[in-house]
C-alpha cells in the first residue's frame, strides 16, 4: 500500500510508516513532501492508493488541494488533517471526497486505521468514498485490542475469513491468505467462488444461503482432494450486511474415520469367512472320503467317470477352503532367525518348472541382508500369491515373460526391502488401491479368488511390515515389501 503525505512533518511520517507497517499492511509505504506543487508530480510519478493532506499547506489549503487532484482526475482516497479550531463542514468535504480527521494528541496513532478503513471503502464502495465522514481518533488502547484480536484470528490455523452479499472477501487471517501466497490484504475485493474453483451458480453454495436465511449455515464443502467443513454466521460491519466464516480443513480425519471403517469391515469379513469354512470343511472331508471309497469298489467306466468328477470338483472345494482359512489366519504361527533371500529361492523352485516352459527369464538382484525373525511358512506363502500373479500377468500380455526380485537393506530405517516386479500388462490406477482388499479380483472365477494380495498384505503386517504396489499400465508391475528388523 503507498500513501502520500502532503504538508505533515517528514519525521512524524516515519513514525506513522512504522505503525501502518505493523498494524495494516508490512508492504505498507508512505511518500512525504512538504508542498502541493512536489505532491501533484509524485502523484503523476507513481500510482498511490491513498493521498493524507494536512489542512495548513505552505501555499493553499488541504481542501483547494484535494480539489485540485480532482479537477486533475485522481480518483483515489483522501483524508484532510485538520487542526482542533479548524471548521470543515461535512458537506464541503463530501463535495471533493474526502474523510478528515482532527489532530487531536493521538491522531497519528489512529492514521493507520483511518488509511486502512479509507482504503477499503473506496475498494468495496466507490460511491460511500465520498461521504466525508469523520473518522474519530482512536486511543493507543484501540490500537492494543484491535492488534490483540488480529493476533488472535492470525493464530488460528482454520481459515477465517469475512465475505459480503457479493461474496466478496473484507477480511480474511494470515492462514487463510497464506493459502493463496498471499497477505491478507492483497485477499480483500477477491471473490470468494473464484478463489475456491467453487460453483456459486447452483444455488446451493453455503455462502449465499447464510445471506438469504439470515442464520448460521454448517456444511461439508470439497475442494478438489480435500474435505472441509464451512461454519458460516451472519454478522454486521456497520450497516453492512457480512458473514463470517470459518473453514476447517477435516481430509485428514475423513481419511482415517474411512480407513477405521474399512478395517472393521475386513475384520466382520475375516470372521465370518472363517465360520463359513470351518462348516464347510467337515461335510466335504465325507464328500472326498465316501467318493474316494466308490473309486475303489466300482468297476464301471461312466460311474467312475463320474465319481472323478465328483471327487475333483470337491478337492477344488477344499483348496478354497484352505485358502479362505488361510484368509483368516487361524493357524498359528512359527517364527524363527530366517535369510530372506533363502525363502524367495525356495519359493523360486516351485515354480520353476512354470516358468521354464513359458519362457519367463528370472533376474535375482539379491543384496546382502541381516537374518530375520520370521515365520518362513507365511512369507513363502506372500512371495508365491506375488509370484502366481506375476506369472498370469505375464501370461495374458507377453510372450516375453520376465520377473525381477531384489532385495536390500535400509540400514537407517533397518528395514529389508523386497521387491517384485513383472513386465505384464500392469495395474491400472483405479484399482492399486482395491488389489490389497479381500474378493478384489479381476479375473475369471475359474483362475482369481481375489484372496492372494489380501493374504499377502495381513502377513506382511502382522510382521510388523508393510506391502504396496506400483505400476503404469502398460509398464508391469512392482510390488514393494518392507519388513523391519529388530
Ligand atoms: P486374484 O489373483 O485371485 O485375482 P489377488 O488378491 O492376488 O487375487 O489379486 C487381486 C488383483 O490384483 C488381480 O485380480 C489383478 O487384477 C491384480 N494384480 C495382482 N498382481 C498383479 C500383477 N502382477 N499385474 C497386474 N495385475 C495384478
Amino acid at each position: 500500500m503507498k500513501v502520500l503525505v502532503v504538508g505533515e512533518k517528514k519525521k512524524l511520517t516515519r513514525r506513522i510508516e512504522n505503525l501502518l507497517k505493523r498494524v495494516v499492511s508490512p508492504d505498507g509505504k508512505m511518500f512525504h513532501v512538504s508542498d502541493t506543487k512536489e505532491g501533484l508530480e509524485v502523484l503523476k510519478k507513481e500510482r498511490m492508493d491513498v493521498v493524507v493532506v494536512d489542512y495548513k499547506l505552505p501555499d493553499i489549503t488541504g481542501v483547494e488541494f484535494i480539489e485540485r487532484i480532482r479537477r486533475e482526475g485522481f480518483d483515489i482516497p483522501a483524508i484532510l488533517v485538520v487542526g482542533k479550531g479548524v471548521k470543515i463542514k461535512e458537506e464541503t468535504a463530501r463535495q471533493i471526497g474526502c474523510d478528515f480527521v482532527i489532530s487531536e494528541q493521538e491522531y497519528r496513532n489512529a492514521l493507520p486505521f483511518v488509511i486502512e478503513a479509507a482504503y477499503n471503502r473506496y475498494l468495496f464502495d466507490s460511491e460511500r468514498r465520498s461521504k466525508g465522514e469523520i473518522l474519530s481518533v482512536m486511543s493507543e488502547e484501540i490500537i492494543k485490542s484491535k492488534e490483540q484480536w488480529q493476533a488472535t484470528i492470525d493464530a488460528v490455523t482454520d481459515y477465517i475469513f469475512v465475505i459480503d452479499r457479493d461474496s466478496k472477501i473484507r477480511r480474511t487471517n494470515v492462514s487463510f491468505a497464506t493459502r493463496f501466497k498471499r497477505h491478507p490484504r492483497d485477499m480483500i475485493g477477491m471473490k470468494i467462488d473464484t478463489l475456491l474453483g467453487i460453483d456459486m451458480s447452483y444455488g446451493d453454495s453455503p455462502f449465499k444461503e447464510v445471506f438469504a436465511s439470515n442464520t448460521p449455515v454448517s456444511r461439508e464443502l470439497r475442494i478438489g482432494d480435500e474435505t472441509f467443513i464451512v461454519n458460516i454466521f451472519p454478522a454486521m460491519f456497520d450497516d453492512d450486511e457480512v458473514a463470517v466464516c470459518i473453514m476447517k480443513d477435516v481430509t485428514e480425519t475423513k481419511r482415517l474415520r474411512e480407513q477405521l471403517y474399512h478395517s472393521d469391515k475386513l475384520a466382520s469379513i475375516g470372521l465370518l469367512v472363517s465360520g463359513v469354512a470351518h462348516e464347510i470343511n467337515n461335510p466335504l472331508t465325507g464328500v472326498l472320503g465316501y467318493a474316494e471309497m466308490l473309486l475303489s469298489i466300482t468297476k464301471e467306466d461312466k460311474t467312475q467317470k463320474y465319481l472323478y468328477k465328483i471327487y475333483n470338483a470337491a478337492e477344488r472345494c477344499k483348496k478354497f477352503v484352505e485358502t479362505l482359512l488361510c484368509f483368516s489366519r487361524q493357524q498359528k504361527s512359527q517364527h524363527s532367525l530366517e535369510n530372506i533371500n533363502d525363502i524367495i529361492d525356495r519359493t523360486l523352485e516351485v515354480r520353476t518348472y512354470w516358468f521354464r516352459s513359458n519362457n519367463v527369464e528370472i533376474l535375482k538382484n539379491y543384496g546382502n541382508v541381516p537374518l530375520v525373525y520370521i515365520d518362513a511358512q507365511q512369507m513363502q506363502q506372500v512371495m508365491l500369491n506375488i509370484l502366481i500373479n506375476a506369472e498370469q500377468a505375464i501370461d495374458s500380455y507377453n510372450q516375453c515373460g520376465r520377473i525381477v526380485l531384489s532385495t536390500a537393506y535400509d540400514e537407517k530405517n533397518k528395514k529389508i526391502i523386497i521387491k517384485v516386479s513383472d513386465n505384464g500388462p500392469g495395474i491400472p490406477a483405479k484399482h492399486l488401491d482395491m488389489i490389497f482388499d479381500p474378493f478384489f479380483t479381476t479375473k475369471p472365477a475359474d483362475k482369481g479368488t481375489g484372496l492372494g494380495l489380501s493374504i499377502a498384505r495381513g502377513i506382511v503386517e502382522e510382521h510388523g511390515g508393510s506391502i504396496r504396489a506400483e505400476s503404469q499400465e502398460g509398464q508391469g508391475a512392482t510390488f514393494i515389501i518392507e519388513l523391519p528388523v529388530d
